[in-house]
């Protein structure tokens, strides 16, 4: 049997992030093809609770200790190298999120082994492992063969169906002690971000808009649309810069990654950073002055026109529609 996949599962605040059934999904089908056990981690003083939603597994493994709450990166890597020595594990899935930030790089220099960082895909071929790799913000997407199936891959939200690593089994249990080095760097408070405001990851119909809607007056053409649609108003960088719309709305590299059943990029031009975060979208309509704008490439449906046009009539059309 091929050594054993490790997923590390990522919570905050007492519940498991989607993230963590993300990798369970991909790890499962890594698993069955490499014919190798797989197993999940928790780590801290809230974690053990969590570990029967972690069924996809065929193990948990729990280090229930204080200091692993939101510990740094450093200690997360010395804890998981522990896990790692004491199972046997030849791979290691981390999300590649703002919380697990710096663990796979730090764990791959423990470990000497090689680390694949913004990973879309994965697949098994032979005995080794592929996984695809983002680069430059999505304008390079490349494949990296692991020959024996060791490493760390950080694993990109939204990359893989959470779905697919959700399931009623309960998994076994184990408790596992590890080294807890004392940190150099402490957790002190969590800050909560802006309350009251939508929360764009979780709406099925986005309206985004860009540099293109020009005024900040405009862009209550894109707020009636979102609300004859049932939808939220969502936007580019330069959009949330101008102070147009809250930081909470923004999409893309330094803001939110949205997967809405439909996302309509008004006035956006598909720049790498933006795309990043929309491109998961499962039906995006592109609508841009200049027909050669990058966002038509990658776009479901696409209209050549100007947007300060199209929304109010756009708008009156789906009200009459709707009656
Ligand atoms: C480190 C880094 C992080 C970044 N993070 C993000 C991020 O998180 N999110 C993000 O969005 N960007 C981000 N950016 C910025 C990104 O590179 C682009 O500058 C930005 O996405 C462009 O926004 P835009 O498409 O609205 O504007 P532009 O690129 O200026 O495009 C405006 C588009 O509107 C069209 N247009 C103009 N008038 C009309 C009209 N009347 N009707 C229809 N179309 C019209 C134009 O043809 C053009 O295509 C980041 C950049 C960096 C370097």
């Amino acid at each position: 049997m091929a050594n054993p996949i490790l997923v590390l599962a990522e919570q905050l605040r007492g519940g498991l992030a989607d993230i963590t059934f993300e990798m369970l999904g991909a790890g499962r089908a890594l698993a069955g093809a490499a014919g190798a056990p797989l197993y999940a981690v928790l780590l801290g003083r809230e974690a053990a609770p969590l570990a029967p939603k972690l069924g996809r597994a065929d193990k948990v493994f729990v280090a229930d200790h204080p200091q692993l709450d939101l510990a740094p990166a450093g200690a997360i890597a010395a804890a998981l190298k522990s896990v790692m020595d004491q199972v046997g594990a030849g791979l290691v899935l981390v999300g590649c999120t703002n919380v697990s930030s710096g663990i796979g790089s730090l764990l791959a220099a423990k470990t000497g082994l090689p680390l694949v960082n913004f990973c879309r895909g994965a697949k098994a071929e032979g005995g080794a492992l592929v996984f695809t790799s983002q680069l430059f913000g999505g304008k390079i997407l490349s494949d990296v063969k692991l020959a024996d199936g060791r490493g760390i891959a950080c694993i990109y939200p939204g990359a893989f169906p959470a779905d697919a690593g959700k399931s009623e089994a309960t998994p076994p249990v184990e408790k596992v002690d590890v080294p807890v080095e004392p940190p150099a760097v402490v957790f002190k408070k969590y800050l909560e971000p802006e309350a009251g405001d939508v929360d764009i990851t979780k709406q099925s119909i986005l309206v985004g808009v860009g540099r293109g809607i020009q005024t900040r007056d405009n862009v209550q053409l894109a707020e009636d649309l979102a609300l004859a649609l049932g939808g939220a108003v969502c936007a580019s960088r330069p959009v949330i810069d101008q102070g147009w719309l809250p930081l909470s709305r923004q999409v893309g590299k330094s803001g939110m990654s949205v997967r809405p059943r439909v996302y309509l990029a008004l006035g956006i031009s598909g720049a790498p950073e933006h795309w990043e975060g929309m491109q998961n979208s499962r039906c995006i309509i592109a609508v841009n002055t200049d027909p050669k704008a990058p966002i038509f490439d990658g776009s479901h449906y696409g209209a050549v026109c100007d947007v300060l046009e199209l929304l109010p009539v756009l708008t009156d059309k789906i009200k009459a529609r709707k009656g």
